[in-house]
């Protein structure tokens, strides 16, 4: 069974693994897109299943997105 994960839960697993920093306040569901700021200030939305799981922990354009091939 997969984990329930609170906004608290998020909010740590970013602090404690990411240089970025959570900025949702609730959280519905895996599919539901996340607010978060990066180190460089820049905003972005992720689902939390791609920022923890495809480590996409970083705004596009510290971490550009892999060229499909
Ligand atoms: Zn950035």
């Amino acid at each position: 069974m997969t984990k329930r994960w609170t906004i608290t839960e998020i909010d740590k697993f970013v602090q404690n693994h990411s240089e970025s920093t959570l900025l949702s306040t609730e959280y519905h569901g895996f599919s539901q897109k996340l607010q978060f700021k990066c180190a460089c200030g820049s905003h972005f939305e992720k689902t939390f299943t791609k920022f923890k799981n495809n480590h996409q922990r970083k705004c596009e354009i510290c971490q550009p997105p892999k060229p499909s091939r």
